[in-house]
């Protein structure tokens, strides 16, 4: 059995086998206590200092009030198989929720113990047998193990999903770096085969044995010693490895056939050896092209970031705002009509504007700032400490910008295009899906009052 199996079929037994009337008896002493009890929480998760910085706003007390209401209701809800699923994926989803907040996993376990120390003493005070209370109690550990178990797991699936993710965006900065080097080893082979002809050609004594060959010239160097470590793909090296071999076997025969005085015969295999550079050297400028497609997280018609990062960024962005107490906003911005475009141009004009628009952005915004496409023609900015004074200028900028630029669909055809912009400021609440819904609520308004306008979402952060 795996370790979910092993947890749900302690949670059948607690809910509906063998332990169910004595689960019963205990919710009938927790519930009425519970508003008490999320008091206590309350006041000594104030005084960790960390957890008071984030609970000193008031939507997010009324939000982990509720929350918690909730759980503590749903903790003794359960009375079937698919009710118990259901209340298993609750856990895992709050565990990973955690994690999106970067929220420490031992305030959880804090948490937890809070709750057991509390009922522990009410069922001293209200429950008259020692046995009924042990049992009891007991049965409220092994609950909140439980639960505190699926967290902990799906806590740390979801910061595992974040270190990845970070670390492949730190990786694709250096794929820009490999793909210069593969332009530079390109030229770099060029030169060397350059050298070689020039050899066979003028050089009156050619040795065979004691030439440069492909393999040891610093092309060679680079492909068997840093190429795997660079390349993203083992089939990309071996490919350069087998190239390098036809190349030197080629240029072999080609030395042996002159000085045996063979000259037809010396003439096609330099032709040969020729060829199969230039096919390497092809080969080199493709991986090129290769490796920029393979930037997974960058979208290939505009070459702005996806979503794939998107929870990284706008976590670490939350973050930052938190620590240093600065804003951060977002615009999510949308062509007006875009379809009409598509329907009436072309799709290929659609993705000239897509680009242009892109290109706008990237223009408008400080080097800063993340520019994310989300699809089609939707589009995030994320503007590091930025207040909503500030946010709600620059969405101006480019709300007008657009709206001014000739967009060029094909050669002497030029279109106007508009955008309405959805403005959400962070204030403080750590979710920054929150943020993400005001930002398409704002959208959603700026797009019914009638587009080519931006709107800034209101105070309600709910
Ligand atoms: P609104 O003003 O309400 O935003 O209307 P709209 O027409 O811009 O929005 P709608 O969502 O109805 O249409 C979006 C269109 O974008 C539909 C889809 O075919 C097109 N689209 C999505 N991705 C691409 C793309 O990569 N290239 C092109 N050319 N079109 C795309
Ligand atoms: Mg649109
Ligand atoms: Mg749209």
């Amino acid at each position: 059995m795996n370790m979910r199996d092993i947890l749900f079929s302690r949670l059948a037994n607690i809910y509906f086998g063998s332990l169910r009337y004595l689960m019963l008896e205990l919710r009938d002493v927790v519930l009425p206590e519970i508003p008490a009890i999320v008091l206590s929480f309350f006041k000594e998760i104030h005084e960790v200092d960390e957890l008071a910085t984030l609970i000193d706003n008031s939507v997010v007390t009324r939000n982990l009030l509720e929350a918690m209401d909730h759980w503590w209701s749903a903790l003794f809800r359960p009375t079937n198989a698919l009710e118990v699923e259901q209340f298993i994926l609750r856990q895992l989803e709050i565990g990973s929720k955690h994690a999106d907040l970067n929220i420490n996993l031992h305030y959880i376990h804090h948490a937890i113990r809070i709750f057991k120390r509390e009922i522990h003493s009410r069922l001293e005070f209200q429950v008259e047998s020692t046995e009924k209370q042990v049992a009891m109690a007991q049965l409220l550990d092994e609950l909140l193990d439980i639960v505190s178990s699926l967290m902990s797991d799906s806590y740390f699936k979801n910061l595992v999903k974040y270190e990845t993710d970070t670390l492949s965006l730190r990786m694709n900065a250096l794929s820009q770096n490999v793909a210069i080097e593969c332009e530079r080893v390109r030229s770099q082979l060029l030169d060397w085969s350059k050298n070689i002809l020039f050899n066979l050609f003028q050089n009156r004594r050619i040795d065979p044995d004691t030439m440069v060959y492909a393999e040891y010239s610093v092309v060679g160097m680079w492909v068997f010693h840093k190429a795997e470590l660079l390349l993203p793909e083992p089939a990309m090296v071996d490919k350069l490895k087998h190239y390098l071999r036809q190349i030197d076997m080629e240029l072999s025969q080609a030395a042996t056939l002159r000085s045996g005085g063979l000259k037809t015969k010396f003439i096609n295999k330099v032709r040969a050896f020729d060829s199969h550079v230039n096919q390497t050297a092809w080969y080199l400028s493709s991986l090129v092209e290769q490796i920029v497609k393979l930037d997974a997280g960058r979208d290939t018609l505009t070459s702005l970031y996806n979503r794939r990062y998107l929870d990284t960024v706008l976590r670490r962005e939350t973050e930052i705002s938190m620590k240093q107490g600065y804003s951060y906003s977002l615009l999510l911005l949308d062509i007006d009509f875009f379809k009409k475009i598509n329907d009436t141009y072309g799709h290929d004009a659609g993705d000239a504007v897509l680009r242009q628009f892109s290109e706008l952005l990237v223009g408008t915004l400080r080097i800063s700032d993340f520019l994310f496409r989300l699809g089609g023609e939707e589009f995030l900015a994320v503007l590091g400490n930025t207040s909503s004074k500030h946010a709600i200028v620059i969405a101006e900028k480019i709300r007008r910008e657009c709206e001014q630029r000739p967009f060029v669909v094909h050669h002497d055809q030029v279109i106007s295009v508009t955008c309405s912009i959805g403005v959400a400021v962070y204030k403080g609440h750590p979710d920054y899906n929150l943020l993400l819904k005001q930002a398409d609520q704002a959208l959603y308004a700026a797009k019914q009052s009638g587009r080519n306008r931006h709107c800034l979402a209101g105070e309600e952060q709910r």
